[in-house]
């Protein structure tokens, strides 16, 4: 609808600087996490806008919205095709209280990003409803509910330039200060330090080469910077070592209780103090609880997902 046409708009005027960036943006039209990923974006042009006092599509006034009580789904049916008898999301009942961590995982397909489109208003669900705070949100409010999510996805989105450049690209007026305290709370403060040029490090296309750990902690800290009231991070799968592995563990730890946080997981490790895990099996919701009660079931999903990990670790 209207904010897609919106992002796009936004996108295109945004392509020169981006081109050449990452090779895998080719499919980005068609790309929810693509969209996902401009979310953040989307707030450096409400921005821009605000700046040059223009009246702007969305007038640059609306507020983020504040997370008080709990994100839901009450019932929630949802399908990508409805001439398909399958539903991608099938009688899915979510509550996320504000503040808490809650980690989502399963199997690859099992719903998880779908689950994450329609907590933040992306996508529309068949039947059933996503609540804020109560309340199922008109259009309007949802333009302040992204203003109030930080989205971190799996591949992070970085350019071409210096390390301050891409941090502040979502809040200008981010103080050096308030650039580092982002950094320890996303654990990159200690790699950016022993940069030689520190946060003026050229990194992308020709310059320095971040690791995917790296990258991910500094996009961290870029989502950190905005005050999310929420925080939705889909953590990376491959190529993380447990060097960063425990780096991202220790950002989610220091996190908590001052956000909603909200990790899709990859690695089960790293949600051990979680507030609860959602395990999700074919769209639907098969267990919820804490980690140590999911692990004792043994016959549980979880259970198995946790062994075949150990498996690939042994
Ligand atoms: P997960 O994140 O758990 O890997 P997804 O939510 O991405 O799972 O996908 C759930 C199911 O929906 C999968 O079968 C996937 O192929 C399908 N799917 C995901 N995105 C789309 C889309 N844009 N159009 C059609 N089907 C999709
Ligand atoms: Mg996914």
């Amino acid at each position: 609808g209207m904010s897609l046409l919106l992002i796009l708009v936004i996108f295109s005027r945004l392509w020169p600087r981006f081109t050449g960036i990452q090779s895998n943006m080719e499919n980005i039209a068609g790309s929810i996490s693509a969209l996902k990923a401009l979310m953040e974006l989307q707030e450096e042009c409400f921005k821009a806008q605000e700046l040059q006092g223009a009246n702007g599509i969305d007038g640059g006034a609306i507020m983020p919205l504040k997370l008080e009580q709990n994100l839901e789904c009450q019932q929630v049916y949802f399908r990508y095709d409805q001439h398909q008898p399958d539903y991608t999301l099938e009688a899915v009942n979510v509550r996320i209280p504000a503040n808490s961590m809650t980690a989502i995982v399963g199997q690859s397909g099992a719903g998880k990003s779908t689950l994450i489109d329609l907590l933040m208003g992306l996508m529309k669900p068949e039947a059933g409803k996503v609540l804020v705070d109560g309340k199922e949100l008109a259009n309007a409010d949802l333009l302040s509910l992204r203003k109030s999510i930080s989205y971190v996805p799996q591949d992070p989105f970085l350019f071409h330039g210096s390390i301050r450049d891409n941090l502040i690209m979502i809040n200008p007026n981010a103080s050096e200060e308030q650039m580092w305290e982002a950094m320890e709370f996303s654990s990159a403060a200690e790699f950016v330090q022993k940069l030689p040029r520190g946060l003026n490090t050229v990194i992308g296309d020709r310059g320095v080469r971040l690791s995917g750990g790296e990258r991910q902690r500094l996009v961290l800290a870029r989502a950190i910077l905005r005050k999310p009231s929420i925080l939705i991070l889909d953590e990376a799968t491959s190529a993380l070592d447990t060097v960063n592995e425990t780096k991202i563990q220790e950002a989610i730890e220091k996190l908590k209780g001052r956000m909603t946080v909200i990790v899709i997981a990859h690695r089960l490790t790293t949600i051990r103090n979680a507030d609860q895990v959602i395990v999700l099996d074919k769209g639907k919701i098969v267990q919820t609880g804490q980690f140590g009660q999911l692990s004792e079931d043994k016959k549980g999903l979880f259970n198995t997902l946790l062994g075949n990990q150990l498996q690939v670790a042994l």
